[in-house]
């Protein structure tokens, strides 16, 4: 396994394996790996075979978080994500430094975007106003770098997804965006970086966002029902983890993004919820 730090030295090895006719599949993530980052790796040799090469990248995007947004503590263990990659047999680790991402030199000064302008403005995008326009351009700059013909990403971050792979259809990037499930802990918890944050009784009550889509399922699997009512019922039942405050849980179209004044089976649901500062999301289709 290859650790490349500088974005010449990926492009220039991407280059050599497309002038080879080799397959490339890019896992973009923000490091502190677990088992749901190593289903994507998984999935990414899936897709290129043996012959091909898996490229996890490493980067924390500070142009993703928001001021006020956790960054500066976000968990970091290049050690273990090194270790974890090599026994997946990941092939290259691409992990740019800030300055080599985003130089601050006068030539090279920092003013171009890419800001996906529709599926980016409901859920994620109205709690977190410049996340996408972060995501979206890291994205780009990444595929820029390791020139893959697909690219895997987890369901988990569902509109994430669905940004990304607008983005690519609309600005013509020549690769594949597959979306792998979910991964979770036996109780239910999808892992994330971020449970790290929790403590031990927040962290017991964080499955409340499963059991919430759970109870979501169930429901439409009875009969349609209004969003405003089961919003309502899941508002209600939210209350039953007391460490647990709700930010949104909204019902919507998988494809479009756009709200369902009525839900039904195939219409999807999103939840974010605080605990203490850590803030955790989860969805599921119903
Ligand atoms: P992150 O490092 O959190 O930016 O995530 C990198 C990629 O891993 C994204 O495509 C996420 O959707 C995906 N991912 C994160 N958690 C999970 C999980 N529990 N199951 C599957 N994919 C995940």
């Amino acid at each position: 396994m290859r650790i490349v730090t500088s974005v010449s030295g990926m492009q220039r090895l991407a280059k050599q394996w497309r002038g080879h006719g080799v397959g490339v599949a890019c896992v973009p993530t923000m490091g502190y790996l677990h088992g749901g980052h190593l289903s994507l790796v998984r999935e990414a040799r899936r897709r290129v075979g043996r012959a091909g090469k898996v490229v996890v990248t490493i980067y924390v995007n500070p142009t993703q978080f928001g001021p006020q947004e956790d960054l500066s503590h976000y968990p970091r263990d290049f050690t273990s994500d090194c270790r974890l990659c090599r026994a997946a047999e990941v092939d290259v680790i691409f992990a740019p430094s800030d300055q080599e991402m985003y130089p601050g030199n006068a030539e090279s000064r920092f003013s171009t975007y890419v800001v996906e302008e529709q599926l980016s403005q409901g859920l994620e995008g109205a709690a977190r106003p410049t996340h996408f326009r972060g995501v979206t351009t890291v994205v780009a700059k990444l595929f820029n770098c390791v020139l893959p013909e697909v690219a895997v990403f987890g369901a988990k971050d569902w509109q994430q997804a669905a940004v990304v792979k607008r983005m690519v259809a609309n600005l013509n990037f020549p690769l594949k965006i597959v979306v792998a499930p979910t991964v979770r802990e036996r109780a239910g918890l999808a892992l994330s970086s971020r449970n790290r944050y929790l403590d031990a009784a927040q962290r017991a009550q964080a499955t409340i966002l499963h059991h919430a889509i759970q109870r979501a399922q169930a429901a439409v699997k009875r009969q349609a029902q209004s969003a405003a009512q089961l919003k309502a019922d899941l508002k209600k039942f939210i209350t039953t983890a007391p460490l647990a405050r709700l930010d949104y849980v909204e019902f919507f179209d998988p494809e479009t993004l756009a709200p369902v004044t009525k839900v039904f089976c195939g219409a999807h649901i999103a939840i974010a919820v605080f605990f203490g500062k850590t803030r955790l999301i989860d969805n599921g289709r119903l």
